[in-house]
């Protein structure tokens, strides 16, 4: 029916201590672009989620001790699974989320890379000898898993977001548990068949769907056998998960919103520039925490900007993600459209100008045309706010100062972009900008070797890099005395 050269990835049971888990009513997994059901995935729970963490924990004993080498032999295979299934993965990703095929199969390749990744630096988790400070003693530093893993994924990234917390995890030989988000959970559900078929033992990843994502929440943030959580979405759930997690002190990390400046300086490459705005903008039709949220030029260029991205962004092409040569695909669900719909509109309200955009699309209610907004100001909602949709608001600034000045505006800190040639500039800029990641003549910045996350209210704790493994890993410190005798 979905055109899968491999059937059995499209699940539709939780995956709990290895085996298949059917519950009491269902979950439709809706097409974004048509409005059709997917699929229908048996709704787990509460109960679903307590028997998850059960089989981590009794998982973690064996996953532990086995040596970092036979950990990453097994990540590696899931990998290559991962890999020879990338089309069947991409499209089951197109059919749930809505990105366009080429995106979804570069999304599971991109969270492939976190497991070939991890499979490697899992084998250097190395400890520390220090000199004490007398000399009968001396002092060891070993680093060792935290436990059972408790996750919680967001809809925008439905492999990719489990995937770079999952391998970490796995490689520091902690076990795991992962809630999907309610509208994408059959990506995750044909990883853990993947997982299966790789031949990481039940138990250790474990993947609950179900729509009751508060009562699920807190047994995942409230659970005394889960030693870490760690979350991807937005910010104001993420604050009230962390206050969640307070009452077990659980070790947290938090993967949360952003408002990604992206600066085009006078002395840019402004060709370059429009074609990294482009890509940072409206991939995933706007949807990404890392996204492009207020496009800055500086006055001199603001024209020369404003006509080459406009006309650039007219060559977008929207529709459903399955078909051949789309390259923007529709927004989640409806109620996303009118949410940003609502920003642009009251923008408009308070002076911005409609520079490119059309409400008809005639595609369906989950289509927004890719909009650009110009003469907006940093007070205004279409800026103050992470739109999460395919509009850029242009904003004008006179010199430097004031360019890092609105950038920092905002309580998030996540992503920066900005393009200049000067060095000088570039170093200023980098370094005054209040962002954990921030692209230089670059739109796309993502990848398994650097570390991704986030400042401010944009969370905590980094993903990928060799300080992926940190977030699931206890500091231990052995004092050894007496040796003098
Ligand atoms: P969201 O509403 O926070 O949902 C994210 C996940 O949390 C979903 O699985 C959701 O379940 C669950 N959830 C919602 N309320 C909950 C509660 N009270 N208790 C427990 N779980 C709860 O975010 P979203 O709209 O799906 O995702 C977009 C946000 O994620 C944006 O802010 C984006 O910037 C952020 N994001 C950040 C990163 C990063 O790496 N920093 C990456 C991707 C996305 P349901 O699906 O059932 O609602």
């Amino acid at each position: 029916m979905h055109n899968l050269n491999d059937p059995q990835l499209l699940k539709n049971f939780s995956y709990i201590n290895g085996s298949w888990h059917s519950s009491a009513g269902d979950i439709a997994v809706n097409n974004p672009a048509t409005g059709k059901t997917v699929a229908k995935v048996s709704n787990a729970g509460v109960i679903e989620t307590e028997l998850a963490i059960k089989a981590a924990k009794d998982a973690f004993k064996a996953w532990s001790a086995k040596s970092a080498n036979e950990r990453a032999a097994l990540l590696r295979n899931w990998f290559n699974l991962m890999m020879d299934n990338l089309d069947d993965l991409g499209r089951i990703l197109t059919l749930e989320q809505g990105k366009p095929l080429a995106e979804a199969k570069g999304e599971v390749a991109y969270g492939a890379a976190f497991i070939e990744w991890f499979a490697e630096e899992g084998k250097r988790v190395y400890g520390d000898t220090i000199p004490a400070p007398s000399g009968d003693k001396r002092i060891v530093v070993i680093k060792q898993p935290i436990g059972v893993v408790a996750a919680i994924t967001p809809w925008n990234f439905p492999n990719a977001m489990i995937a770079r917390k999952a391998a970490a995890a796995l490689a520091s030989g902690c076990t795991f548990v992962v809630r999907p988000a309610t509208q994408t959970p059959l990506s995750a559900l044909a990883m853990a068949e993947l997982a299966e078929r790789a031949g990481i033992p039940a138990g250790v990843f474990n993947v609950v769907v179900g729509d009751d994502a508060r009562g699920m929440g807190k047994v995942l943030t409230e659970h005394e056998d889960v030693a870490k959580f760690t979350f991807t979405g937005s910010t104001g759930v993420g604050k009230s998960l962390i206050s969640q997690c307070a009452s077990t002190v659980k070790k947290v990390s938090m993967e949360l919103g952003g408002n990604a400046p992206f600066i085009v300086f006078d002395d840019a490459d402004i060709d370059a520039a429009v074609a990294g705005a482009l890509v940072s903008k409206y991939r995933n039709a706007g949807q990404t925490c890392v996204c492009t949220n207020r496009i800055l030029v500086q006055e001199g260029v603001l024209a020369e900007f404003t006509e080459k991205f406009v006309a650039a962004v007219k060559g977008l092409s929207l529709g459903d993600g399955l078909e051949e040569g789309v390259t923007i695909g529709p927004m989640i669900t409806a109620q996303a459209v009118d949410d940003v719909k609502k920003l642009i509109d009251a923008s408009i309200s308070a002076g911005a100008q409609l520079a490119l955009g059309d409400y008809d699309t005639n595609l369906g209610e989950s289509f927004l045309a890719p909009t650009v907004l110009t003469g907006v100001t940093n007070d205004m909602p279409i800026a103050n706010n992470e739109i999460f949709g395919p509009v850029s608001p242009i904003i004008s600034f006179k010199n430097e100062e004031e360019a890092i000045a609105i950038a920092n505006d905002t309580e998030f800190g996540l992503a920066a972009y900005f393009y200049s040639r000067d060095i000088g500039r570039i170093w200023r800029v980098a370094e005054g900008v209040d962002f954990g990641m921030v692209g230089i003549n670059e739109g796309i910045i993502s990848n398994a070797a650097a570390p991704f996350g986030g400042m401010k209210q944009s969370g905590n704790g980094r993903e990928g890099s060799k300080y992926g493994l940190d977030d699931y890993l206890e500091i231990k410190y052995l004092c050894m005395g007496g040796l003098d005798k």
